[in-house]
């Protein structure tokens, strides 16, 4: 009897874990799944990834449009869940898989999403790493998270996620979404947002920017021989290499910097860097 109990209670905790890893808060009102679709402005023609599908309630919606679905998810249960929904379906592929493992297919046109919110800033960053020059996304986060993705530089929590975004996206806030709209209810309330990635992918920007936005607080020069051992430079080199730029710049804290102050300091690095 004992055994019994610990293990329905082990049980019922490795499920709220499961929940809550995986970000599983579903969106239930069908107003605001209405209007994220109508925002993604699909027709037939379209080839729409949808990631975290779940209980499939915005797939419902997104395959009204006539366009072809592939949908992702990584939970077992679930993924059963939607082929007994849709099995039936000619314009739906439901595929099992950890979006951070899957190879987005060049055919893609659109993508279109409720996040994990656990994983928002890698799979933002693979969204734009593996763009095929063609799709655009509809995309709902957790507000706050939306907020540092459209934040200029200037204010305090302009971040790495900022930088990145401003680099390479045009990104548009399209509406908020109050956390009563999922079930269960979340913490956090939401944001949708548009964004199209706009250009190619320079990894070495990206490991440099990480570097410096560590110390997001320091000044350039400061956070950078924060992270010598990271950049494999000594002190001394790094002082040197910021000779050939503007001291105003070196002494801006990483936040303050306007986005091409930063790439010039990175044109002085490129070269040098691992
Ligand atoms: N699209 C549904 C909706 O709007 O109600 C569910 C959205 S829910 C916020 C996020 C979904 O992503 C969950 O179903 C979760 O299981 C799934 N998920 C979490 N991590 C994932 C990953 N790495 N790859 C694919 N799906 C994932």
């Amino acid at each position: 009897m004992l055994f019994r109990v610990l293990l329905i209670k082990s049980n019922f905790l490795f499920n709220i874990n499961m929940r809550v890893k995986l970000s599983q808060h579903f969106l239930i009102n069908k107003e605001i799944i209405k209007k994220i679709v109508s925002k993604s402005n699909l027709t037939k023609k379209d080839i729409v990834l949808e990631i975290g599908a779940g209980t499939g309630n915005l797939t419902q919606e997104l395959l009204k449009t006539g366009a072809k679905i592939i949908a992702i998810e990584i939970d077992k249960r679930l993924v059963s869940k939607l082929k007994e929904r849709f099995g039936n379906k000619k314009n739906i592929k439901i595929i099992q898989a950890d979006i951070l493992k899957y190879e987005i297919p060049q055919s893609i046109t659109r993508i279109v999403s409720n996040l994990p919110y656990e994983i928002s800033a890698p799979i933002t960053e693979k969204l734009i790493k593996e763009w095929n020059g063609e799709y655009w996304c509809v995309l709902m986060y957790q507000q706050e998270f939306a907020e540092k993705m459209l934040a200029a530089p200037g204010v305090p929590w302009f971040s790495r996620i900022s930088f990145l975004i401003n680099t390479y996206t045009k990104c548009k806030e399209l509406f908020l979404v109050g956390r009563e709209n999922f079930h269960p209810i979340p913490k956090v309330d939401s944001m949708v947002v548009e964004l199209h990635p706009l250009k190619n992918f320079d990894e070495k920007l990206i490991f440099f920017a990480n570097c410096l936005f560590n110390h997001k607080n320091k000044t350039i020069k400061n956070s950078l021989i924060s992270s010598r051992k990271k950049l494999n430079m000594e002190k001394k080199d790094i002082s040197m290499k910021l000779e050939k730029v503007n001291k105003e710049i070196s002494n801006k804290k990483v936040w303050q910097a306007e986005l091409k102050e930063i790439k010039k300091v990175y044109n002085v690095f490129k070269k040098f860097l691992p």
